[in-house]
């Protein structure tokens, strides 16, 4: 029998101001500080989600239709490898730095930095990955020494509520706490003074998040949306790229933030390329996609019908699939040429199995369009030699890439991930989620008995100058 999981509720929001006041206190009484304390944290977090392994497939499968290797892959052991990532490597992310390349006299002064918890943060997650763009943060935040607060989407409200329990049974009260609810509660949280507020989802939310911080100088990070490009040229790997790309879109049903919005294949490989494509689709979902238990549903009706709209508006000839269902927010991994980059389909970002195909004459072209449909993508993709996967590298810019693959690299736990320009601002992941919540504080100690080698610096200057 299914686990059961509670039903969505908002939580109060004349309880948020008190539980902030409480956070902060914590923060105030230095418990979240220790080492010891952090790792216990982390331990708990990892425990917590090993007893709720079920509730958070189950949830997974009730908001996202989400495949069980999925939800393993992207939101258990993503989470769970995180907090074993963190505890090993916490005693030396929290080491005082030296400074480095210094005079003798400088070194007297013992110059270093020191790893301060920035205080008590705001963390709001998206409904994609709801576990991991969530609790990552929060693994994050715990490892800096940072109480916070998670407000999960409220898109997907079945893990909203099973990440409350996992939080609220396994980590410490009085600084941890999850705010489940829509835009009044998080306009509430946003009203409140943060030591950070650490955002994921789409840019029009951004805007406000970022304007509200502004009014109190608190520092934000922001993991924003795709318009993602994929580039295959007509050296690649026809076949692989099919089938590297065609996984790449049908993950999570397309709702990646760094799956590829749109592809441009050389005109020369464009047939071949959607032939491999139709075989790769055939061989993923041999009974059809639909009924496969392997192929995930959008998060809800509002999501389906703008995803139904793009294909709906668009110019572009449907080559593979199409089908959609309202009634279970199925859309069919859809495979379009568009012949105009103002489509829609190529200059929105579509977050659903949506794969416009933009035929190009040459990389040159390719490299054009790529910069001008968005400058600072999330993620970028490219498929062909070295030379040419290079140029691609070298002339245009996005928050990461994966040469001849889709997202590999964001599934490297040890490496940085975030936007650049207006796809994020900050990073996290590995010893980046630390440092995110980590302010580098210089400090220096001057001993006393240096005061007469010192006292060069005192007035009157008369005479000085030359002796310094
Ligand atoms: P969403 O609907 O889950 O919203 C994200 C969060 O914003 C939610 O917690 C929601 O409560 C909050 N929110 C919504 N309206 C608000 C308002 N008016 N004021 C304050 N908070 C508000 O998800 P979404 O934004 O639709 O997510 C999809 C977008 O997120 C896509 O653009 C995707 O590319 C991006 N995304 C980025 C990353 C990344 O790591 N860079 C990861 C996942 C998703």
């Amino acid at each position: 029998m299914a686990p059961k999981i509670a039903e969505f509720t908002s939580t109060s929001i004349d309880t948020i101001a008190p539980t902030v006041a409480r956070l902060q206190a914590t923060f105030a009484s230095q418990k979240t500080k220790p080492l010891e304390y952090r790792l216990q944290q982390l331990r708990k977090l990892y425990w917590g989600l090993v007893d709720n392994a079920d509730l958070v497939m189950e949830s997974c499968r009730l908001d996202l239709g989400k495949p069980e290797l999925e939800v393993v892959l992207t939101e258990l052991d993503w989470c769970k490898n995180d907090t074993v990532f963190a505890s090993k490597n916490l005693a030396v992310w929290m080491k005082d730095e030296k400074a480095p390349d210094i005079p003798l006299t400088n070194k007297l002064l013992a110059p270093h930095i020191r790893k301060e918890p920035l205080g008590t943060a705001l963390i709001i997650g998206a409904y994609n990955f709801p576990y991991n763009l969530a609790l990552g943060p929060l693994i994050g935040a715990i490892a800096a020494g940072c109480p916070a607060v998670l407000k999960p989407s409220e898109g997907t409200p079945y893990c909203a509520m099973v990440m409350k329990k996992i939080v609220e049974e396994s980590l410490d009260p009085d600084a941890y706490a999850v705010v489940n609810g829509e835009i009044p509660e998080t306009t509430a949280l946003l009203n409140e003074k943060w030591a950070k507020i650490f955002y994921t989802g789409n840019d029009r939310v951004a805007r406000i998040i970022a304007k509200k911080a502004a009014e109190t100088l608190t520092p934000v990070c922001l993991e924003l949306g795709g318009r993602n490009p994929a580039i295959v040229t007509k050296h690649a790997d026809i076949r692989l790229a099919a089938r590297r790309l065609l996984w790449g879109k049908a993950l999570n049903a397309g709702q990646v933030c760094i799956s590829h919005n749109y592809t441009l294949v050389d005109k020369e490989v464009f047939p071949r390329y959607i032939e491999e494509l139709k075989v790769a689709m055939k061989e993923f979902y041999p009974n059809g996609i639909k009924s496969s238990p392997d192929f995930g549903r959008i998060a809800n009706n509002r999501q389906f019908l703008r995803i139904k709209k793009m294909v709906d508006e668009s110019k572009g000839k449907i080559l593979i699939g199409g089908e959609m269902d309202e009634a279970t927010n199925y859309i069919e991994l859809t495979v379009v040429q568009v012949d105009d980059i103002n489509d829609s389909m190529i200059k929105d970002e579509s977050f659903g199995p949506l794969m416009p195909i933009y035929p190009v004459e040459n990389l040159d072209e390719a490299i054009r369009i790529a910069n001008t449909v968005h400058s600072t993508p999330l993620a970028l993709y490219g498929f062909g030699t070295k030379a040419e996967t290079n140029r691609i590298l070298n002339e245009i810019l996005s928050g990461g890439a994966s040469i001849n693959d889709s997202f590999f690299h964001a599934s490297i736990p040890t490496l940085q991930f975030g936007g650049v320009g207006d796809s994020g601002e900050g990073a996290y992941r590995g010893r980046a989620s630390f440092e995110t919540f980590t302010h580098r504080r210089a400090v220096t100690t001057t001993p006393n008995w240096m005061e007469s080698l010192l006292s060069i610096r005192y007035p009157p200057y008369l005479g000085k100058v030359k002796q310094a």
